[in-house]
């Protein structure tokens, strides 16, 4: 019989987990909740559509129906190489719509690709890649974070020797230092970065690029290069205070939380921003040993980014069953030091004031000042891209767009030959399965750059845009079909 319910997935005691960085706050499916949720699906394949990825979601779905979690795993890696990770925190919007919506809630998509990924310990069981020779070129891949380490897989299962350089001393990029290991913990990211290290990938850590060695050097040294570096360079709100000791950007912080340091938070956090980064932010303070931890966002909540979708609601409601503090439409205006230590931080409470044509505005309530105790202030406000690496040389032929990001072309090639470029620094929609798609493209891009596309093994090359097989007509008829 039909059912038209999701299979509910488990969470872990919200007092619990606080205690602890190793407790994972959602479960995966067992064997036969996986069976169910997937037998849910109506193939239709509008979800693909949806994925910057384009990853086969109608046929990994249909493979977990039937028991087949090896299968999942064998299509998911045909564009991504690391299906625990990202079943773990992609921002799912596949989900978001699916055409179960409304009829029992999505097919709970991301969960299947954990539930198939953590059956195997060892993905060379299930996915039979041939030790291929090397075909005389070498790459270089400058950040060894998703980007970096999807387009390092794929270019070296096709015998291009790649070299990651990376200037942290662990690869993972923002998976390692910008997710909490709550949400992703270290086994799981050693399993897959380890695996794609072993298809004879060099990687050089501690090494920064434009100080350890010249970008001039690499360029010169390799064949082609990748660069992934992220959005590494903080942007601090200025307030004033913010010079204190106890005030920090939420990505030097969640770094330092990521490498195991216990920073001394204090009882009372105040965390400035409202997106995904103030959200980790806070719930690593209260493992960190706060107690009252506080999001300051200037807009309402329907404004914060990456709102609507169901991740951004799930992850919200997640931070509150563990007693986050959501104040909305609020203006930290000064920080009050003692000292060298912000003890008390100021605010205006502030109203909305609708704007022609854009969004309503934050006008803060001056006439009012508001104060509250705090030990601890994050700076959630996001970060940029530093070409600086680049040297002078490079930096000035690489073309930007007005918003600074690269201009590259469908393969993901700048306006320099020879050097590509992808993930948070280059597009706009910053997550990581947009970072996985930017290396597929450049994958193909430096390929046919270096023109050995006569050598490539077809079936371990990512495909790129499969959601066009499936316009929205073909999806309709698919759907109706059934
Ligand atoms: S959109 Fe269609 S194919 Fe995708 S998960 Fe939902 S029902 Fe299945």
């Amino acid at each position: 019989m039909l059912n038209f319910e999701r299979v509910k997935i488990e969470h872990e005691d919200p007092e619990k987990r606080i205690g602890s960085f190793k407790l994972e706050p959602v479960k995966g499916y067992t064997d036969s909740e996986a069976v169910a949720e997937a037998s849910r699906c109506l193939g239709c394949n509008i979800c693909t559509q949806s994925c910057p990825a384009s990853l086969d979601i109608g046929g990994y779905i249909r493979s977990s129906a039937v028991g087949d979690p090896a299968q999942t795993v064998r299509i998911v890696f045909e564009n991504l190489p690391f299906p625990a990770i990202i079943g773990r925190v992609c921002t799912h919007l596949c989900e978001d719509i699916c055409v179960l919506y409304d009829t029992g809630g999505p097919i709970a998509i991301r969960h299947m690709k954990r539930y198939a990924a953590d059956k195997f310990d060892d993905y060379s069981q299930v996915l039979n890649i041939p030790r291929k020779r090397f075909i005389g070129k070498k790459v270089a891949v400058v950040g060894g974070g998703p980007s970096g380490l999807t387009a390092a897989f794929y270019l070296s299962v096709q015998g291009i020797k790649v070299t990651i350089f990376e200037k942290l001393p662990a690869l993972g990029g923002f998976m390692k230092t910008g997710i909490p290991r709550y949400r992703l913990p270290q086994d799981v990211l050693d399993k897959e970065i380890g695996f794609i290290i072993d298809q004879g990938v060099d990687v050089r850590l501690n090494t920064e690029v434009g100080k350890d060695i010249s970008f001039k050097e690499i360029m010169e040294s390799f064949d082609a290069v990748y660069i992934s570096v992220g959005n590494q360079k903080p942007r601090m709100t200025g307030t004033p205070g913010s010079d204190a000791k106890n005030v920090i950007h939420a990505t030097e912080f969640l770094r330092r939380a990521s490498f195991g340091e216990r920073i001394d938070v204090g009882q009372n956090v105040a965390i400035i921003g409202g997106g995904f980064t103030a959200n980790d932010s806070s719930r690593t303070s209260l493992r960190l040993g706060a107690k009252n931890v506080h999001i300051m966002y200037r807009r309402r909540d329907i404004d914060r980014p990456g709102y609507p979708s169901m991740n951004a609601e799930e992850e919200m409601e997640e931070a509150v069953e563990e007693h986050v503090d959501y104040m909305w439409e609020v203006t930290p205006f000064e920080y009050v030091k003692e000292g060298d230590r912000v003890v008390t931080l100021r605010y205006w409470q502030n109203e909305m004031v609708p704007d022609k044509g854009g969004r309503a505005k934050p006008i803060p309530k001056k006439d009012r000042v508001l104060e509250m105790p705090v030990d601890y202030v994050i700076e959630a406000t996001g970060q940029e891209t530093d070409y600086s690496f680049l040297g002078e040389e490079f930096a000035r032929q690489l073309r930007l767009t007005p918003h600074g990001q690269p201009i590259t072309n469908e393969f993901n090639m700048t306006s320099i030959r020879g050097l590509f470029t992808g993930g948070d620094s280059t597009n706009l929609n910053r997550d990581l399965i947009s970072a996985v798609r930017d290396a597929d493209s450049a994958v193909q891009g430096i390929l046919q750059y270096l023109n050995v596309m006569d050598m490539v093994d077809e079936d371990h090359l990512p495909i790129l845009d499969r959601w066009k097989k499936y316009s929205s007509s073909s999806a309709k008829i698919a759907f109706m079909s059934r």
